[in-house]
């Protein structure tokens, strides 16, 4: 089927990237590998700030570089680290780092930009950043319950690329490519070139928006991956104006790690296409307070000055954010960036992630730090998404302490238990000779 047909009218084919020049269907994997010999767009480029710890990273690392190839997010694409050899230019690995790497095949690959790598502690193999990037021994046990998909999306998938799961919404996963892969990642099977049934291609695309056309009851779109804005510019104008043509779906939402990992992508041009694109909302993958650098103050203004509400999700994880006074600063900081906190998830128990996850309690723990010790705003949603395709479940710390007559009893955030007048009111009945039972 042609685009034309898909889109069901005429329409110019998509733009230079699609239209390829043996095949006028290219794999998406190959249609994004970065650009070889791409000029880096200087005057755009420089605007981006480069602290003086950076700068002395890619002086030592990639000596001749200059600032504006380092702001380029293509040659930050081009140059990734992705091999053994690229690791141990760089970092002083441990033996459990070289051995996890050497034996790696599949899904999942090794991938940092060299501006996330200069976050991260080039000798101390257990600093946060460089944990959840560089693999490991311990990907290679499988804990009981884990699962390679264990959120079910492959059976909740109705066309390849779309997991049509709730009743007015849907996630549309638009590439298998990241700028970093991290090494907790709840679609390891898919991302990073996995081959297999795992494939992105404009004409999944069509057959996407085929699907989408018919289904008059999705209303939301969340473009996921892999990471949309790894594409460029030109495919994701004509994704998101091919989505925005179908009149039932209302509202846009990309999710993203790029504007952390890579936040010389936001370009100018990138934030001029996505505004065409209103209403369209982004949800930006943080982790840990080291990421909230001026580079990234840089990416997030940029996105918000366009008019994109955005919102913050973190995965939980032991010994990298797992600690009020990691949480705090970072869900903080994210509101002065003006990034609302939305989610907070318990690491889903994808196969090897077991060194990474907590207890549940740990998670209403942080919620309990945060909740009346800060700003509301800064208090993200803990959610658990149940295994086996169950949807994501809210836990929220119970304040309701039981019910005295007419009187609801409420603990607040110090602990203090308080009386509100509630005549007719249920909540909280029974409560209190449950816990004296307990
Ligand atoms: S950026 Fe997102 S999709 Fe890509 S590896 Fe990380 S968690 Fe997975």
């Amino acid at each position: 089927m042609s685009l034309q047909i898909a889109r069901g009218r005429e329409a110019k084919p998509p733009l230079r990237s699609l239209r390829a020049k043996q095949d006028a269907r290219p794999r998406l994997q190959e249609a994004t590998q970065p650009i070889a010999a791409a000029t880096p767009a200087k005057k755009a480029a420089l605007r981006f700030p480069v602290n003086p710890e950076t700068r002395a990273f890619y002086k030592r690392f990639y000596p001749g570089t200059s600032t504006a190839e380092w702001n380029d997010w293509r040659w930050q694409m081009r140059v990734r680290i992705r091999t053994l050899d690229d690791l141990a230019r760089i970092f002083h690995l441990s033996e459990d780092e070289r051995e996890a790497v050497r034996k790696h095949t599949g899904a999942l690959p090794v991938g940092i930009t060299p501006y996330y790598a200069s976050l991260m502690d080039l000798k101390d193999a257990r600093e946060p950043l460089r944990r959840t990037h560089i693999m490991t021994g311990d990907e290679y046990l499988r804990a009981p319950g884990e699962e390679d998909d264990p959120l079910a999306e492959d059976h909740d998938t109705a066309v390849p690329g779309i997991v049509h799961r709730y009743p007015d919404r849907v996630l549309f996963l638009t590439t298998g490519t990241c700028s970093t892969y991290c090494r907790y990642c709840t679609r390891a099977r898919v991302v990073g070139n996995p081959g297999g049934e795992y494939q992105f291609s404009t004409r999944q695309w069509e057959q996407a928006l085929v699907y989408l056309q018919a289904h008059t009851e999705v209303r939301d779109v969340l473009l996921s991956g892999g990471d949309p804005l790894t594409l460029g510019d030109d495919k994701l104008d004509w994704l998101l104006g091919r989505l925005r043509a179908i009149k039932h779906i209302e509202f846009l939402r990309i999710g993203t790690k790029v504007p952390v990992v890579l936040p010389q992508r936001v370009t100018k041009n990138l934030v001029a296409v996505l505004k065409k694109h209103h209403p369209l909302w982004m949800s930006i993958h943080f982790t840990h307070p080291k990421e909230l650098t001026a580079e990234v103050t840089e990416s997030t203004a940029r996105l918000a000055d366009a008019g994109i509400p955005l919102g913050s999700q973190t995965v939980l994880m032991k010994g990298i954010n797992d600690d009020i006074a990691v949480m705090k600063p970072l869900m903080q900081g994210l509101l002065k960036r003006r990034v609302r906190p939305y989610y907070l998830y318990q690491c889903d128990p994808i196969r090897g992630s077991a060194h990474f996850r907590t207890t549940v309690d740990k998670g209403l723990e942080i919620i309990q730090g945060l909740r009346g010790h800060t700003t509301g705003y800064a208090t993200p949603i803990f959610a658990v998404d149940a295994p086996g395709g169950g949807g994501k479940i809210q836990i929220a710390p119970d304040f309701v302490v039981g019910r005295d007559g007419n009187d609801l009893l409420l603990r607040n955030f110090e602990g203090d238990v308080y009386r509100y007048p509630d005549p007719g009111g249920t909540l909280g009945r029974g409560k209190m000779a449950r816990l004296a039972v307990e």
